[in-house]
């Protein structure tokens, strides 16, 4: 069979985007990443040329893949900084294998990586959590910690940014989840930006937001990184596996969908917005962190693991 000609070049492509019907090779197929991402910094004023940006890498392929990609953004504001921060769930032949390897790629980037632990934030680690079967999973938990963590990662290392590295699947899972959870406002506190209007958290960014999980393994893979395979053994959130099938599924027979179903969401963030509320932020009476309630998410449930 006659191999596909990259759409830019002369050279043998290695990828075809089902939604635009272009093929790319490998170098082509790295610079449309790359602009893409720029793109999206750039449409939705993700960064000031000043910024210290706090990316959270994991060891992960997203988390790697932005890491790579804001340092070469970066490099042409010298004024700008960037920290990896990691965060230490506390899951043993998982995390730590994947915590060396982010330091790898921080070293050879010449970034700063700092690193938190569930265990000195918290004094509990996920697999302890794990280990007191509170729930299906302790992925609940565990997702609650990690904001809380890479917020004061972020905090302890002066950054005035977040950058996190969802990609579109995560992003359009996150929305139908929300409908399935029947919670609309989730949907308005979500988004490429999350900005607080009250100021009180750091803006948090996602620059991948518009690159699908299967581009982001290709071009990891490309840029021959070293990153994390494995899952974590806990990992086993039903609903949010249901709905990667089913939008693979969806969107392998309707090339687009997921594109699609991302611009529905942020015309809903853009109308549901007018009227969402703004919840007054108190101090939580444990951490100090703000809060709409007495005590924030992460004191709630520490408090309840205790008791
Ligand atoms: Fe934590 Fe669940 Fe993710 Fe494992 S899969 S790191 S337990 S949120
Ligand atoms: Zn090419
Ligand atoms: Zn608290």
């Amino acid at each position: 069979m006659e191999k596909a000609q990259c759409r830019y070049c002369p050279a043998d492509a290695i990828y075809t985007r089902g939604h635009e019907g272009a093929s790319f090779c490998s170098k082509c197929f790295r610079k449309a990443v790359e602009e893409r991402v720029r793109r999206t910094v750039t449409e939705n004023d993700m960064l000031k040329f000043n910024d210290h940006i706090a990316v959270a890498v994991s060891g992960g392929k997203d988390s790697l893949t932005l890491l790579n990609l804001l340092v070469k953004m970066e490099n042409r504001f010298p004024r700008s900084k960037i920290t990896a921060v990691s965060v230490d769930e506390g899951i043993r032949g998982y995390r730590d294998e994947a915590l060396d390897i982010a330091r790898k790629a921080c070293e050879k980037l010449c970034v700063e990586q700092f690193v938190v632990s569930y265990h000195d934030l918290f004094g509990i680690t996920t697999d302890e959590i794990a280990g007191m079967h509170l729930g299906q999973t302790p992925c609940s938990h565990c997702g609650v910690f990690r904001r809380k963590a890479i917020n004061r990662a972020a905090q302890m290392v002066g950054a005035t940014k977040i950058a996190t590295a969802h990609n579109l699947d995560d992003e359009v899972q996150t929305v139908l989840l929300n409908m399935l959870h029947g919670d609309p406002w989730r949907i308005v506190r979500s988004g490429p930006v999350l900005h607080d209007p009250r100021g009180k958290f750091l803006t948090r960014i996602k620059p991948l937001c518009d690159i699908p999980e299967k581009e982001v393994v290709l071009y990891a893979y490309l840029n021959g990184f070293d990153f994390q395979s494995i899952t974590c053994p806990h990992g086993n959130a039903a609903l949010r596996n249901d709905i990667r099938n089913f939008l693979n599924q969806l969107d392998q027979k309707h090339p687009g969908s997921k594109f699609t179903l991302q611009r529905t969401a942020e015309r809903l963030r853009e109308l549901l917005s007018q009227t969402a509320p703004v919840a007054e932020l108190n101090e939580c009476a444990k951490c100090g962190d703000p809060t709409p309630h007495q005590l924030c998410e992460a004191c709630m449930m520490l408090d309840a693991i205790a008791a």
